[in-house]
């Protein structure tokens, strides 16, 4: 899908049924605007289910304030129209109630986005409103004034969250950031400890992480089997969207196709529309002409060449796993028999290591150290298989989650001991 060439009221039902159905918000809550070049507002019409909202239903305000539409525009109207009003660079406003950006309003804090540098660096312009009355004067006065010294997204105390950008795709984009960020601090205070937040140097080094500087090659014709394995690798990386692994923005998916070869998901397509024939085609270190693969392709190639039975290579950001990551939290696959059946042992590695040594993080990684976690930053798995990859992130993020469940029931953990770990080895031959 080319979301760019919808009409505002087919990019309002998507984006909406995207918050709705990615648990952002309830049926009867949230709402979303785009102001057109002739200065329309289209918005979400009042008291309709957000879960089979209709382009129909989308109700318009002319710039006279004529309202056009077969119901009332939402309630919180007049706060969409006061941004517009003092932001002449704004061309899309959403609001929703995303359970762990309210937890963070109704105790009064703002997510760190210091513990994770793409949400820093994406989210800087982030404040909260004191609690107004929904739908009031004084809250749409509030969020103007807020907004118009800069702001990009607001959390509303005690009610939900406003995020605000030049087109709804990228004001979307905001809101899955800074959800994904509230989310992995929720976890990491769940598992009992801080998160801690990266270093101005740190930040500096993922700054300086830019663009893979591959030469493409011009001449391409796919064979057969390069479309099935770029269908097969679309259909995994959609599906990692849909299980919450991979965000619009984040997650990186690699296959390789033969030798030096492989397949990997573009950096400026949203994962959730990606078509098969997004993806970029690396060969001998080339990149396919025209086109922007990930920013860690680079490594990718280097894992590929290091380790010849790795066939397929994540880099995600899952909200579970992500609580290990941005804090000093141990990862104890002997917990739990299927996290050490499917990923043996876990290894957490210093943030920037994949950057500023990728030779030799590519070494580090193979099928019997499939995983390993980059403090403040990701984790990336390998396999045997792209499938084989998916099941592996799957597992990793499902453990997490168990993880997270175990410290909130309190009581001691109990380890798998020796005999019970390898009689496991010599059964799966680990
Ligand atoms: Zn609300």
């Amino acid at each position: 899908m080319n979301f760019q060439m919808l009409s505002p009221a087919e990019k309002i039902v998507e984006i909406m049924n995207r918050i709705y159905y990615g648990g952002m918000t309830t049926a009867s809550g949230g709402n979303l605007s785009i102001r057109d070049a002739d200065g329309v507002i289209w918005i979400t019409p009042s008291g309709t289910d957000k879960g089979s909202l209709r382009t129909e239903d989308i109700v318009r305000i002319m710039p006279s304030g004529e309202i056009i539409g077969p119901y009332p525009p939402s309630v919180e109207h007049p706060f969409h129209r006061e941004i517009y009003k003092r932001r002449p660079d704004i061309g899309a406003v959403l609001h929703a109630h995303p359970p762990a950006l309210v937890s963070f309003s109704v105790v009064q804090q703002l997510p760190k986005l210091s513990v994770y540098p793409f949400v820093k660096y994406k989210c800087g312009n982030i404040a909260s409103i004191p609690f107004k009355f929904p739908s009031s004067i004084e809250l749409s006065e509030a969020v103007g004034e807020k907004f118009e010294r800069g702001t990009d997204i607001a959390i509303l105390e005690n009610h939900g969250v406003v995020t605000a950008a030049k087109d709804l795709h990228t004001a979307f984009s905001l809101l899955e950031a800074v959800n994904l960020c509230a989310n992995i601090e929720i976890n990491a205070m769940a598992i009992g400890h801080m998160p801690i937040s990266i270093s101005p140097k740190h930040m500096a080094v993922y700054m300086l992480n830019v663009a893979s500087p591959m030469k493409e090659f011009v001449e391409h014709i796919p064979t057969e089997r390069e479309n099935v394995a770029r269908r097969e690798l679309c259909a995994l990386v959609r599906r990692s969207y849909q299980r919450q692994m991979f965000t619009g923005e984040q997650g990186t998916y690699s296959m390789r196709l033969e030798g030096d070869s492989f397949i990997i998901t573009p950096c400026d397509k949203d994962r959730a529309y990606l078509e098969p024939e997004d993806l970029v085609l690396i060969k001998n270190g080339y990149r396919q002409g025209g086109k922007n693969p990930s920013r860690s392709a680079d490594l990718h190639a280097r894992i590929y060449r290091n380790n010849q039975d790795v066939n397929s290579v994540i880099i995600a950001h899952p909200p579970h796993i992500m609580a290990f990551a941005v804090t000093d939290a141990e990862f104890d696959t002997k917990l739990i028999s299927e996290t050490y059946i499917t990923l043996r042992e876990v290894k957490k590695i210093p943030f920037g290591a994949s950057i500023m040594q990728p030779e030799l993080f590519a070494r580090e990684v193979d099928l019997k150290n499939p995983v390993c976690i980059v403090e403040n930053d990701c984790v990336i798995v390998c396999s045997s298989s792209a499938y084989a990859a998916f099941d592996s992130l799957e597992v990793l993020e499902y453990s997490a989650k168990t993880l997270v469940g175990a410290a909130q029931l309190g009581g001691s953990y109990k380890k798998m001991n020796d005999d019970e770990l390898n009689a496991m080895k010599q059964k799966f031959g680990l």
